[in-house]
């Protein structure tokens, strides 16, 4: 697919798109945002729900109005979230109803229904919004990989129940009703993968996500997630959920994924890690995406103290515009959080550019 008609606009294909979990790309604002060539973000429902809250957002107008972020936004269904409570803090629990968790320490315990994560996402007012999912770790055992491809379609028919529903009653019309998405379970175990992406495509739903974790232990790309792709087939658009390093990117792109969603360029950022192209204009095809088409640039080394050149040569962010690598590694030096958002917005050029390059390829 080239693109995705959605209520707040089109959706060019391939795009990729920042993590505004608690509605804000951290460090940066939708003004710089959109000068990164950020066409779209995704919002975690679970965070929005607790803080600010579902009432202030939806008082707000919603989630655009809110961040002041007028393009296509996505809200994920808070079940991965979920999940790695679950995996880690132990904080909740999994049942045929949906999820037991607990979001803070000193939070209530919540239940979140397929229902409710409907609601919830109607309430946030997102342009496309995702069916509650049961993830897991390719990891985990047989009975597991069942017991979420089974209960990740069972709710999946839920969600698509209450999604009619919500239309219904707050009398959206089709031309400006929010596109619902599906996940695909199952693991690293095709036979499941298989079930859970036919009796989804069944139930039918606007676009797909490859659900759980798409990379292996070595970082590499898992089979199962051009196996998917295939599965879907190109009538609809596919998600590769939190996809993910450049080189694994253009692999999932390469496999048939045209949405791509992830938190590394934003907290690399952070922790002083910025992308740079070896040779960006020596990139011509997608063949030219060979290993190494990119570096990694550590602006704590010292090296970089005196350095009066900018992160990337012929990058054409505001921070390479404007600033030298010796200033950012003075800024990150005395911890001013001026440095946070000059290296965020070099890194999500970075990958705004790399998508340049691969819609480049298609015209
Ligand atoms: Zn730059």
């Amino acid at each position: 697919m080239k693109e995705l008609k959605t209520r707040s606009g089109v959706m060019k294909f391939p795009v990729f798109l920042p993590d505004g979990t608690r509605g804000i790309v951290r460090s940066v604002d939708s003004l710089d945002l959109e000068m990164c060539g950020i066409e779209s973000i995704v919002v975690n429902t679970l965070h929005l729900s607790t803080k600010p809250g579902l009432t202030t957002v939806n008082g707000a107008g919603g989630i655009h109005n809110y961040m002041n972020f007028h393009h296509p936004v996505i809200s994920d269904s808070g079940g991965f979230q979920v999940y790695s409570l679950i995996t880690e803090s132990k904080a909740g629990t999994i049942h045929k109803d949906g999820f037991t968790y607990k979001l803070e320490q000193d939070s209530d315990k919540k239940i979140l229904t397929p229902e409710k994560c409907i609601q919830y996402q109607f309430k946030i007012g997102a342009d496309i919004i995702y069916c509650l999912d049961y993830c897991t770790h390719p990891s985990a055992p047989d009975n597991i990989q069942e017991e979420s491809v089974d209960l990740t379609i069972k709710w999946a028919r839920r969600c698509k129940k209450e999604f009619e529903t919500q239309l219904k009653l707050r009398k959206v019309k089709e031309d400006n009703r929010p596109l619902l998405f599906a996940v695909v379970q199952g693991g690293n175990n095709p036979d499941l993968r298989k079930k859970c992406a036919l009796e989804l495509l069944r139930i039918g739903f606007d676009g797909y996500g490859f659900g759980g974790w798409p990379i292996d232990d070595d970082g590499k790309l898992l089979d199962m997630v051009g196996y998917v792709a295939e599965l879907i087939g190109t009538d609809y658009p596919k998600h590769a959920l939190g996809i993910g390093k450049p080189e694994n990117l253009v692999k999932a792109y390469i496999a048939g994924y045209e949405i791509f969603d992830c938190v590394i360029p934003t907290r690399d950022a952070r922790h002083k890690r910025l992308y740079t192209f070896r040779d960006y204009e020596r990139i011509q095809c997608i063949d030219d995406f060979e290993e190494g088409f990119y570096k990694y640039l550590y602006l704590q080394d010292d090296i970089h103290i005196k350095a009066l050149k900018p992160i990337e040569e012929g990058c054409d962010c505001h921070t390479c515009k404007h600033f030298t690598r010796s200033y950012l590694h003075h800024l990150f030096r005395i911890g001013d959080t001026l440095a946070y958002r000059l290296a965020t917005i070099h890194n999500l050029r970075f990958y705004t550019r790399l998508i340049d390059k691969l819609r480049s390829f298609d015209e």
